[in-house]
């Protein structure tokens, strides 16, 4: 990565993607800044013009509209001066999943897996052709646990987890570094736009610790970068007892446990 590449961030009207776009404009990087409202874009990219002299370029999009979503994919396949994507737009649905309506399940899933994944695989092989580039996902610690209750938001971000595993194991080797940011609560819009009351949360992380963080973990070149988790021996826990279960797969044989009595 250069230090004058560009990012492109999507989800950057608001919260923790306005709050990149914010950190990388101080940094001396270039911004295409993705969301819907196009007036609150442009409002950003003024003031951070104006503080950092670095160059802004809008791109309001609806990322679950296919044709919106094909523009910014476009760009990210065409403009050889993006170089970072941080794939940040996500929304949350409150409530129990038969609660939720089919319609509201579709969308969520839409924007949090499908358009991730789409925007990542426009960048990914220009990035891997230039051997350089980042790609960064926010997922969520809702994704390592069902019990949290959210069972649709948690599975698209147990998606972003495993997304991001796999193609770091594939474009690392290529110099384009990948990593997934897993945060906790974190003071932001996203639960009133899905219809939860911030006031009746326990205490909630400041966006800008959060993506602080999340840029010590980028500066490291850190696969998993969990801000609000503690003690990372628990995560090296979980990946090791994953790895040890995976080596005990014996693809031909029915584990004793499943064969019939004779
Ligand atoms: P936020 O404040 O609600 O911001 C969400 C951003 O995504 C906004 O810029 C919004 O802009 C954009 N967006 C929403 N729907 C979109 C669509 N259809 N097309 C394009 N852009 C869209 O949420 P946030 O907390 O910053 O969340 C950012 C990411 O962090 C999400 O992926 C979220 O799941 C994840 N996360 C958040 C928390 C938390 O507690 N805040 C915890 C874990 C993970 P427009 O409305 O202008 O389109």
């Amino acid at each position: 990565m250069t230090s004058h590449s560009t990012v492109l961030i999507t989800g950057a009207s608001t919260g923790i993607g306005a709050t990149y776009a914010q950190r990388f404009a101080h940094r001396g990087h270039n911004l295409v800044l993705v969301a819907r409202d196009k007036a609150r874009l442009e409002a950003l990219a003024e003031s951070l013009r104006q503080e950092t002299g670095v160059t802004v370029n809008i791109l309001p999009a609806d990322l679950t509209q296919p044709d919106e979503l094909a523009a910014v994919e476009a760009r990210l396949r065409e403009d050889a001066k993006i170089e970072i994507l941080i794939n940040n737009a996500g929304a949350a649905l409150s409530g129990s999943f038969i609660s939720q309506s089919t319609e509201d399940v579709g969308r969520l899933v839409t924007l949090n897996t499908t358009a991730l994944v789409r925007l990542a695989s426009a960048i990914a092989p220009r990035l891997a052709q230039a051997g350089k580039g980042a790609i960064v996902n926010i997922g969520s610690v809702v994704g390592l646990a069902p019990e949290f209750g959210m069972s649709v938001y948690g599975a698209t971000k147990a998606f972003v987890l495993f997304l991001s595993q796999g193609l770091s194991l594939e474009l690392t080797p290529k110099g384009v570094y990948v990593q997934a940011v897993l945060p906790a609560g974190t003071r932001t819009e996203i639960w009133e736009r899905a219809g939860i009351d911030v006031n009746t949360l326990a205490d909630l992380m400041h966006v800008d610790d959060l993506v602080d963080a999340a840029l010590v973990g980028f500066d490291r070149r850190e696969l998993v970068t969990i801000p609000p988790l503690h003690d990372a021996a628990h995560w090296e826990a979980l990946n090791a007892a994953r790895l040890g279960l995976v080596s005990d797969l014996r693809q031909a044989h029915v584990a004793e446990r499943y064969q019939a009595a004779p």
